[in-house]
């Protein structure tokens, strides 16, 4: 039986990304600082630890019968947020010291087993981000460019960018100094159920379903900025199934995991409200933003991986309302049932 390892377990696509290991028949342990938030994890193993401490890595990284190693490393645990949450500068410090004492522990502990064992067994896939892409590429909300070698010159807008930058090029040496197999995708907004919906590290397509749950119909939203910006958001099925794609091939990447079909936020809030029946005009006031435009360039996972994510937006906004919203119902029925 294959085994892996999934960091960052409880949180939102490494718990989806479980899920998946274990229906393909993997034997599967989870870490987090925490449990899933909405379900029961179905990790055959799972341990709570903070992986910024190099002793709980180094015991984590021992598959169960504590001989041999793990065939897949799965390394998702980041400090992560909505823009709320990474682009107001208050968090960087934290982002940058957790995350990157992460990717240091996983490898530097994965080579001092793979030298006491004398093997390169364990593949390690690590979750990038779109946020290395330079801010100055992505201006024009009609045309950003996210091609994965317009990376550099480097000059990403946030210090997590950045972090996810060094972290790539850290997996990347350790792949061409020590021979581990790396597998590293830039994933562009994920979304679905059973993700963050409230408390300020929610993603867009969460708080817009959040929004328009609450609202009463004819009522308004508030929106960040003008609402003009541009995004893709790919679903979550689809970003797992990348995932798996990139491990089980040839391809080292780094690659983009992400939808081509771009949006505006005013565009993805009609979606919604198209979905829920509901009528709403929206007031735009100040938030953080992020970049003014961005979507995946998909040319070069089709081209090395054959396949590329073709689930439509507004699909993935109807099973991610329907879930948010029944959140909402269960946290707050009165607000919902006036
Ligand atoms: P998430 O916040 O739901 O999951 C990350 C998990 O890492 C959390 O459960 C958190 O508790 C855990 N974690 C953080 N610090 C830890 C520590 N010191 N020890 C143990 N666990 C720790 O985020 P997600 O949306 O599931 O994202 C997974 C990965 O994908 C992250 O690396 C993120 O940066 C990357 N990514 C996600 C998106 C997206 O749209 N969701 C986009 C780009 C990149």
């Amino acid at each position: 039986m294959k085994t892996a390892l999934v960091c960052g377990a409880g949180g939102f696509i490494g718990h989806h990304l479980v899920g998946r290991l274990k229906a393909e028949g993997y034997w599967v342990r989870g870490i987090d600082l925490k449990n899933p938030q909405f379900e029961a994890t179905v990790a055959d193993d799972f341990v709570i630890g903070d992986l910024s401490h190099v002793s709980i890595v180094q015991s984590a990284i021992c598959p169960p019968s504590n001989s041999g190693s793990f065939d897949e490393i799965y390394q998702l645990a980041a400090d992560m947020g909505g823009a709320g949450y990474i682009f107001t500068g208050e968090n960087d410090a934290t982002v940058m010291h957790n995350s990157a004492s992460i990717n240091l522990n996983v490898l530097d502990r994965v080579l001092a087993r793979n030298t006491a064992l004398k093997h390169n067994k364990t593949k390690i896939f690590y979750s990038s981000s779109a946020c290395v892409y330079p801010q100055h590429n992505q201006l024009d909300p009609n045309d950003p460019v996210c091609r994965e070698d317009s990376v550099y010159p480097a000059a990403p807008d946030s210090e997590y960018g950045w972090e996810k930058l060094f972290s790539e090029r850290l997996y990347l040496s350790y792949q061409r100094n020590f021979q581990i197999p790396v597998f590293i995708a830039r994933f562009h907004n994920i979304f679905g159920p059973l993700g963050t919906w409230c408390g300020g590290r929610e993603k867009s397509p969460a708080a817009i379903c959040r929004k328009v749950a609450l609202a009463e119909p004819g009522g308004e939203i508030e929106i960040w900025g003008d609402g003009e910006q541009t995004r893709s958001f790919l679903y979550i099925d689809e970003c797992i199934e990348g995932v798996r794609n990139l491990v089980a091939g040839g391809f080292s990447g780094p690659v983009n995991i992400g939808s081509e079909e771009m949006t505006t936020i005013n565009n993805m809030v009609d979606i919604v409200c198209n979905i829920a029946g509901k009528q709403l005009s929206t007031v735009h006031i100040e938030g953080p933003l992020g970049v003014r435009g961005r979507n995946s360039d998909n040319t070069m996972i089709r081209e090395k991986l054959g396949w590329s994510p073709d689930y439509p937006l507004r699909q993935g906004l109807e099973h991610t309302y329907k879930w948010v919203a029944e959140q909402v119902e269960k946290s707050m029925p009165e607000a919902v049932n006036g």
